[in-house]
């Protein structure tokens, strides 16, 4: 039966097709809020199957599927939920959220318990052979989800990340993962096939990076292989792709990822990419591969908090059979950097240079053993940061780079100065055009790509982007 809103002096009522009035079905209407308020994926994703009871002193519970669900929609919507509440019953209503005893058993995310310091392994690589035979990559068999360390900059990615693994194919898909390089984006896709493989050895996994996708395609092609190539990718369980932005610029590639990708989200396969960037930044990426990736679960990792970075040195202390003091987490955690990788790296360095020496590790050998890695900013970069140094080095003024000037002693600082926000700011495509004179976001990516080739083709260009990413104190 088709229902509207209808709003009378009463408070809301759905309406039915007949006109007739219905006595107010108050969940139905604070779904239909809720669903005004947020994106349909949000809605999917954190509304859906929520249910609302009433109860007798006038306060509204809210029933949610499981303690993540709970946790997020308490920590991120609960503005909404008062909105949509207040709108459904023409007042205010104290809220309270509890997990659906009647709700089909959560997959295991109760984030109050993921904080996981891992178990003692070494760190060796390793082959899956359950893993289909053309992955090209080994799973690494730390990157499990029980070493990977929960913070805010993850949680999210961690918990949708865990879901997947959970019932591939039936919670978010595609599964899209992205963020700057560094930050777990491997670990988790690593953790999703060791999750899986371990629930059901028989499932048939491909897991690779991009790279090898391109490469096996072009091959196809050479070899006039391409139904095998088709044959293979198309019939897996779960495909998991890790550094899909590698997509850009390639044309025939993303044609044929196009194709594997419907026919796999067709027969309700898992979809699993990673990227350094979200699907509508990654350059000349096609529009309807940009909405295919948009439409299952779009999650960020973000850069560790200061607690996350200690917890992460002492975890991959820990991996190595060794313990971090407090005082030299902390000073590592501090000076360091927030990319993980390079925390793994000082935390390798430390515990190989206090064996060498034999002496126990403190804050004074750690300032030695660091030093060169300890990053000399203190504050993050601004884009007055970034401009102030690519306007003193090609001599140009602010006023030139904001103008509509575009030859090239002008535009090729511009876009240096844009491939530079870009990298080592947070600013969006949108504010980066908008602090170079108004740019629209194309210009910055086209920019961006530009000169992200140079650098790949002329080493004396690579150059130069170090050196002034030196002088911005990098
Ligand atoms: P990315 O793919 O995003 O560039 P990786 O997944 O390769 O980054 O992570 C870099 C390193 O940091 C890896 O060794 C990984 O184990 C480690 N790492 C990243 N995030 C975490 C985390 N939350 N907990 C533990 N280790 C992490
Ligand atoms: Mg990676």
């Amino acid at each position: 039966m088709a229902a509207v809103l209808a709003e009378t002096a009463g408070g809301w009522y759905l309406e039915t097709h007949s006109g007739e009035r219905e006595a107010p079905a108050r969940e139905d209407a604070f779904l239909l809020h809720v669903q005004e308020l947020v994106t349909p994926q949000q809605f999917n994703t954190w509304f859906r199957h929520i249910t609302l009871e009433e109860l007798r002193d006038q306060g509204v519970r809210l029933l949610v599927p499981n303690l993540f669900v709970r946790d997020w929609v308490s920590n991120y919507y609960s503005d909404i939920l008062a909105l949509a509440v207040r709108r459904a019953f023409g007042e205010d209503r104290s809220i309270s959220l509890a997990v659906d005893p009647l709700a089909p058993p959560p997959p295991r995310l109760d984030v109050a318990t993921t904080m996981s310091m891992g178990t003692q392994s070494v760190a060796t690589p390793m082959f899956v052979d359950t893993l289909d035979r053309s992955s090209d990559t080994v799973l690494h068999e730390d990157y499990t989800f029980a070493n990977f360390v929960v913070g805010s900059s993850n949680r999210f990615a961690y918990a949708a990340a865990s879901a997947v693994a959970e019932a591939p194919g039936k919670s978010y898909n595609p599964f899209f993962l992205h963020g700057s390089v560094g930050l777990g984006k491997t670990h988790l896709l690593q953790a999703v096939c060791h999750q899986i493989l371990e629930r059901d050895p028989s499932t048939l996994m491909l897991y690779l990076s991009c790279e090898a996708f391109i490469n096996q395609f072009i091959s196809s092609l050479e070899n006039n292989a391409l139904s095998t190539f088709r044959h293979k990718y198309r019939n897996v369980d779960v495909l998991l792709i890790d550094d899909i932005h590698l997509l850009a610029n390639k044309e025939r590639t993303q044609e044929e990822f196009f194709h594997t990708f419907n026919t796999l989200y067709n027969l309700g396969r898992q979809i699993v990419l990673t990227s350094d960037a979200p699907p509508k930044e990654i350059p000349t990426l096609q529009e309807r591969l940009v909405s295919r990736f948009k439409m299952g679960m779009v999650v960020e990792v973000g850069t560790p908090d200061f607690e996350t970075r200690v917890n992460i040195l002492r975890n991959k202390a820990r991996l190595r059979g060794q313990t971090l003091p407090d005082d030299v987490a902390h000073f590592t955690a501090e000076n360091v950097s927030t990319n993980i990788r390079e925390l793994e790296g000082a935390v390798v360095r430390l515990l190989a240079y206090s064996s060498l020496v034999k002496q126990p590790l403190n804050v004074e050998l750690a300032r030695e053993v660091l030093a060169d890695s300890m990053s000399t900013r203190t504050t993050a970069i601004s884009i007055q940061d970034v401009v102030s140094i690519v306007t003193r080095f090609f001599n140009v003024k602010l006023s030139d780079l904001q103008s509509k000037r575009r030859n090239q002693s002008i535009a090729y600082p511009r876009q240096i100065g844009m491939y530079l926000a870009r990298k080592h700011t947070r600013l969006s495509l949108e504010e980066i055009g908008g602090y170079f004179g108004g740019r629209d976001h194309t210009t910055v990516l086209y920019a961006i790509e530009k000169i992200k080739k140079m650098i790949d083709r002329e080493a004396a260009k690579a150059d130069l982007i170090h050196r002034l990413e030196r002088d911005i104190g990098l």
